[in-house]
């Protein structure tokens, strides 16, 4: 027998065989450089083969006749010969590049789009400069579609490729674009043939980035501009994490679009690649203001930071340091939050701070570190691909966390079941196998039932469970004593349903499982939390690739601002603060003191600011008045304090209330570090310098020290970074120039060496064994005491196009799209309350009523009705509660005793 050939030759060169899939992808990898042109390719869709552009010769032996193939979509096999650049491919090329130039705008060859046309590209490579075929007309006269807020389509440009239409596909599920019609009639549409604007189109802009030609293009990118450098930086919105592209000319931001090599691999959601705008709004403040005669009133840095440095002092002379705190930013950097919370901490000499993770996530982190030892999620969303379950609790992530959101979407398309847990009926619970649409506040009862079925299917990891768990046996016995049919009535759910749910969960091989607010806003909060990973131990989903319990983190580095420490109890890198050796290690480090009496959560802020013991509040970037649940409270809290300090980039509710604003700067303007959802540290980059009359946040946290009698040099990330490193075990390995050089960021804990971790609790968990907790549901107060006056339950999320409270979104053209704040109904309710579609109808509860338009819509059950918070003219947090997490004080914004009445 003849020896097997071991390599593949390409133009005679001989590389070893490898496991690519094609022979274009073989070519690209083996010499580094991609020198077989395309059109119809793009490595992140798959293998298409409409172009021939990218057509080779092979032999699939020495011997073999040649032929000619695509080689975008032909396997690679060992023994073959590639010849990538003979002269009959290179006349086939040429040719296929000619046809398709003979039906496109007679001005292509000289066109100046972006600067960055693939078709003009390939066209050169291949050494087309003049047609010589006679012009066609078939679409050269289409009409530009111009409908739409972010894109333009101009399909007399358009040369069929179908990247576009295969990128909504592929890349982010929706499906919007379709190729209609036969032969030279063939052309892009949308749904139905609508406009574009007025389409499907969820704004990811993955068509526009992958379009060769720029039929479908980007607003922003001018014809005649080419920026004059690019900056890699961190989107600011989700917790995500998308690595952006910006592009910059004299000093402004042109557009956005999203680099391959990264997380989010050349996809965004809208608000990274075009919701920017606010960033040089003129709305931004640009001037430190301190209030006068009740006016707040332009005035200069020094006398701002000096009015705040003789408030806090007299303050700590009446009443001592913690009459003083600090609420921290989870937009801005890792290395803000770490001077931030420094200042509180060593300067200030209070324990007082907290950070919004209190009002979203805290519930997880607590949950989570009882169960395994650290709060953070286990896997990575690389692993999404590997799963061959996903279970998708509380959470919207195609509207909250979109680039996620659309790889589950693309999972479960490839066959992976799907199951959701929510009230609602989000887009992922319309595709799902499961949608277990639960009554909001009974997850305990519907996590117990799955994990009482586990047990009765047989279906446990025993060998998980003894060799790496602890409570295991004591936790069986309880579930094995739940009142499954009492749990059911009080979920609202079938039995049966929810049986098959743990069936399908506790026998996938790999299940993974991600959660989301409507977890963690709940009295049981942290309880929850504890089910879903027992639930993850009993099924032995966690240690390996593919499985885990991932927390959904809502903003884009509210991980890092807890890591960095702004939270009263835990200093930087989680050590309770408490702990005589812990305030030791911290002097020792830092050479300053660190405080020792308990600090206060942010909802104790509150109740301190009432009842007058406290008596300043520092709030960086965060707008309280508009995003805290009971609005009414809030706001006596802000009008109790003696010194209101608000540091931001807009005049937010909060900063309107404030004796002192300082204006600070967007993500766009400075740099530093985010830790997005997976743990994972990346670069921000400054794209711009700080507006005049504002100064990066860091910079003000410096002064203000200064101020506070530390010397501090000026602001530098890359030296706080350092600082960081020094102090926090996992972020040991991490520095500056080992983040540059890692366009997919590290993932904590980062070694000394610099190596990274993907994933969490391999063969061991932090705290050694995981350990089981058994919970009863309990209802919420807030049912318990108001359900028979106010008989609906309030829910609330977000929506796709807006942020939170939409300080950034409302000021672009995210307004154009999504205008409003609307409450969901069910048909049934809304008959029963003589309401349709567009009528205004008043939300009361105990605390405070609001008016908004309805939406009448199955998904929502009856009895529940939901809305968003993104308009401040709607306020929906007038009517939320002071109820929460029993655990970690997390307010309680996902159930709301509500009654709707029809507005006059
Ligand atoms: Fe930014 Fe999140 Fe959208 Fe990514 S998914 S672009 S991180 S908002």
């Amino acid at each position: 027998m003849s020896d097997q050939p071991k390599g593949v030759f390409i133009d005679d060169v001989e590389f070893p065989f490898d496991d690519s899939s094609s022979i274009l992808a073989f070519t690209d990898k083996a010499l580094g450089d991609k020198i077989i042109p395309t059109l119809c390719n793009d490595d992140n869709l798959n293998p298409y083969g409409a172009c021939r552009v990218c057509s080779v010769e092979v032999q699939q032996s020495e011997d073999a006749p040649k032929r000619t193939v695509a080689s975008c979509h032909t396997p690679i096999a060992p023994g073959m010969r590639i010849y990538t650049n003979s002269e009959s491919v290179k006349k086939l090329r040429k040719n296929i590049v000619e046809l398709v130039l003979s039906d496109h705008p007679p001005d292509c060859l000289t066109c100046e789009v972006n600067g960055n046309c693939e078709l003009q590209d390939v066209a050169a490579s291949v050494g087309v400069r003049q047609i010589r075929y006679a012009k066609g007309d078939n679409h050269c006269d289409r009409e530009k579609d111009l409908s739409h807020a972010y894109m333009r389509m101009d399909l007399s440009k358009c040369i069929n490729c179908s990247r576009c239409v295969r990128a909504c596909d592929e890349v982010q599920g929706q499906f919007t674009l379709t190729m209609t019609g036969r032969g030279f009639e063939s052309r892009i549409t949308t749904d139905n043939d609508m406009l574009f604007g007025d389409s499907s189109c969820v704004s990811c802009g993955a068509c526009a980035q992958t379009c060769p030609t720029s039929a479908i293009s980007d607003v922003f990118q001018s014809k005649s501009v080419e920026a004059d450098k690019t900056v890699r930086t961190t989107c600011s919105y989700c917790g995500v994490g998308c690595n952006l592209e910006v592009a910059v000319k004299n000093d402004e931001v042109l557009s956005i679009r999203a680099p391959q090599d990264a997380v989010n691999a050349g996809h965004t959601c809208l608000k990274g690649r075009y919701a920017f705008k606010f960033y040089n709004h003129e709305d931004r403040l640009t001037s430190p203001l301190i209030r006068k005669d009740g006016v707040l009133t332009p005035c200069s840095w020094d006398e701002a930071l000096d009015f705040i440095k003789g408030k806090f002092e007299s303050i700590k002379q009446d009443h001592g340091p913690d009459a003083i705190a600090g609420i921290s930013s989870a937009r801005c950097t890792n290395e803000e939050n770490y001077m931030f919370q420094k200042m509180i901490r060593q300067l200030v000499g209070t324990n007082n701070i907290d950070c919004c993770a209190r009002v979203c996530h805290s519930p997880t982190a607590w949950g989570m570190q009882q169960s395994f030892g650290t709060g953070a999620g286990t896997n990575s969303t690389a692993d999404i691909p590997l799963a061959d379950l996903m279970i998708v609790i509380g959470a919207n992530p195609t509207a909250a966390h979109p680039v996620t959101g659309a790889k589950i979407k693309q999972q479960a398309m490839s066959g992976a079941t799907l199951i959701v847990i929510d009230p609602v009926r989000t887009e992922l619970a319309r595709m799902a196998d499961h949608h277990l649409q639960l009554k909001p506040g009974t997850n305990v009862a519907v996590l117990n039932m799955i994990q009482y079925y586990i047990v009765e299917a047989g279906l446990l990891d025993h060998e998980f469970i003894k060799e790496r768990c602890e409570g295991g046996e004591d936790f069986i016995e309880q579930i094995k004593e739940l009142d499954v049919d009492a749990m059911a009535e009080i979920s609202g759910l079938d039995k049966e349903d929810v049986k098959a749910v743990a069936i399908a969960y506790a026998s996938a091989n790999n299940a993974m499982e991600f959660h989301g607010l409507g977890v963690t806003e709940h009295s049981q909060g942290t309880k929850t939390v504890m089910l879903i990973s027992n639930l993850a131990m009993m099924t032995g989903n966690l240690g390996r690739p593919g499985v885990g319990v991932n927390p959904l983190r809502g903003q884009n580095n509210v991980q890092g601002a807890a890591d960095m420490g702004c939270q009263p109890h835990h200093g930087p890198g989680y050590l309770w603060m408490d702990q005589k050796d812990v305030q030791d290690f911290y002097e020792d480090k830092l050479g300053l003191p660190t405080p020792t009496t308990p600090g206060r959560k942010i909802p104790e802020m509150f109740d301190g600011a009432v009842d007058g013991s406290l008596k300043a509040l520092w709030i960086f970037a965060e707008d309280v008045v508009q995003t805290d649940p009971n609005t009414h409270h809030v706001v006596k809290a802000m009008q109790g304090l003696d010194l209101l300090v608000v540091q931001e980039i807009f005049m937010s509710e909060t900063a309107k209330m404030a004796d002192v604003v300082l204006p600070g700067t967007t993500f766009l303007e400075k740099s530093g570090t985010f830790t997005n959802t997976e743990r994972r540290i990346q670069q921000v980059n400054a794209a711009v310098k700080p507006l005049p009359g504002t100064k990066t946040d860091g910079q003000i946290i410096v002064e203000m020290m200064r101020k506070l009698g530390l010397d501090q040099p000026d602001f530098d990330a890359a030296e706080v970074l350092k600082e960081v490193a020094s102090v926090v075990s996992f972020f040991e390995g991490v520095t500056w120039e080992g983040l540059a050089a890692s366009p997919m960021g590290l993932q904590w804990p980062v070694n000394k060496k610099g190596e990274d971790t993907q994933i969490l609790h391999i063969g061991e968990f932090k705290r050694g064994k995981g350990k089981f907790h058994y919970h009863d549901w309990k209802e919420s107060e807030e049912l318990t005491k108001h359900k028979n006056e106010y008989p609906f339950i309030l829910t609330t999320s977000r929506e796709l196009q807006h942020y939170n409270c939409a300080t950034m979104t409302r000021r672009t053209s995210n307004v154009q799209i999504l205008t409003k704040d609307v409450i969901m109904l069910n048909p049934r309710d809304a008959k029963a309350k003589d309401l349709i579609s567009g009528d205004r109808a008043t939300l009361k509860s105990d605390r405070g009523q609001v008016t908004l338009d309805v939406e009448v819509t199955d998904r929502v059950k009856k009895g529940v009705v939901r809305t968003t918070f993104h308009f401040p003219e709607v306020l929906i947090n007038e009517v939320t509660s002071g109820v929460t997490d029993e655990e970690t004080k997390c307010p309680e914004y996902k159930i709301v005793a509500v009654d709707v009445l029809k507005a006059s």
